[in-house]
């Protein structure tokens, strides 16, 4: 199979000696939406900067279309980028700022103007194309980024925060758009952001990233269900970690281990040591339901928003985890604070991972 996009073993070491990325191998598939997501400075910006060509690579290569680009300049690869600021040209018109890549690669007058004239008309643009760039609206100038991005048609567009700069509202249009438009084109995007819910709501794979090193690669549903790593645990969803001892296998994926709250069974190979529990997992039960793990602890907070029930609960040892129920199980409503609750979840829902 011929990926869109490789990357093998690609690490990166600043002339500093800050190493910024690590052995970080990825597949991309054409018309595949992919995010890398972590905390500020866990290598996203350089591991894109490195498939763009703008950055050298210290270690491994990258792959488009099956051809080695690991040392070809950015112009000659059929990537195009998009920065958080946009890096538009103030003083020049819109038009000019799109035709810009076209420009630069040396593409005919005549086929400049038809370019740049379809992808203005696809943008909205048209009205605006002879005003110059810096007059106009954070959500104008985003689309002109976008377009200036596509007008080179590029097999991949790289997209570096690019919504970083917009308010909220203007960043849940943008996002619907963004999304609408890569169906429609089917090219492949890499998006770069630290923000949690546009990585899991716009892409079809996250890669989760800390301190330079891949953590997990999943579709967004995935990362929630089946966090692979303490870090995608901590960070992705709100989910309690209980720390044990490994019981072994209990066949079919299902592995044990022993936690002072008492035996979490969940899927793991086996051997580890900690058992996740997402917080929308738990259910308050009756006593000695069957077939769940209980946990019995106080109600230590509730707060209703919405049709969710956030609860604290306060397990022996002074412990409170955080627990989602509906909001309209009668229970969720009368439970007082101090009132004794069973917390029931299916070992089905829980996810088994070394430390
Ligand atoms: P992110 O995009 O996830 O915020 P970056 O890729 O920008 O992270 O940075 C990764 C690491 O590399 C950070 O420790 C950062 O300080 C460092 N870094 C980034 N650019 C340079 C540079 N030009 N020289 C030295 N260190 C850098």
């Amino acid at each position: 199979m011929v990926y869109d996009l490789e990357l093998i073993s690609v690490g990166k070491t600043y002339s500093d000696g800050t190493v910024a990325v690590s052995d970080f191998d990825l597949k991309v598939e054409k018309g595949e939406f992919v995010a890398f997501l972590g905390p500020s400075g866990c290598g996203k910006s350089t591991t894109l900067r490195m498939i763009a060509g703008f950055e050298d690579i210290t270690n491994g290569e990258v792959m488009m279309m099956g051809r080695n680009v690991t040392h070809v300049p950015p112009e000659k690869r059929p990537t195009s980028m998009i920065f958080q600021n946009y890096a538009l040209f103030p003083h020049m018109s819109v038009r000019e700022n799109v035709a810009f890549g076209l420009d630069v690669k040396g593409t005919p007058k005549a086929e400049r103007d038809r370019k740049v004239d379809r992808i203005l008309d696809m943008f909205d643009l048209e009205p605006f194309a002879d005003r110059k760039a810096d007059k106009l609206s954070g959500g104008q100038r985003q689309r002109i980024a976008l377009a200036r991005g596509l007008v080179v048609e590029p097999e991949i567009l790289l997209l570096d925060e690019p919504l970083g700069a917009l308010d909220a509202n203007l960043r849940r249009i943008i996002q619907n758009e963004l999304k609408l438009l890569q169906r429609e084109l089917g090219i492949t995007f890499v998006f770069v952001t630290h923000a949690q819910s546009e990585a899991l709501g716009l892409s079809d794979r996250v890669v989760v990233m800390s301190n330079g090193v891949v953590e997990q690669i999943s579709p967004p549903r995935e990362l929630y269900r089946r966090p692979a790593t303490p870090f995608v645990a901590d960070f992705i969803g709100s989910n309690t970690v209980f720390e044990g001892t490994p019981k072994g296998t209990a066949g079919s994926g299902f592995g044990q281990i022993d936690t002072p709250y008492g035996i979490m069974t969940g899927l793991g190979q086996g051997n580890e040591t900690l058992a996740v529990v997402p917080a929308e997992a738990f259910r308050i039960v009756p006593l000695g339901t069957p077939n769940e793990i209980l946990l019995h602890g106080t109600l230590a907070d509730r707060q209703l928003v919405g049709a969710v029930g956030h609860l604290k609960i306060r397990l022996p040892g002074d412990r409170d985890i955080a627990v989602e129920v509906s909001a309209d199980r009668p229970e969720v409503r009368t439970l007082t604070p101090g009132a004794p609750v069973t917390l029931g979840v299916d070992p089905a829902s829980v996810t088994l991972i070394h430390a």
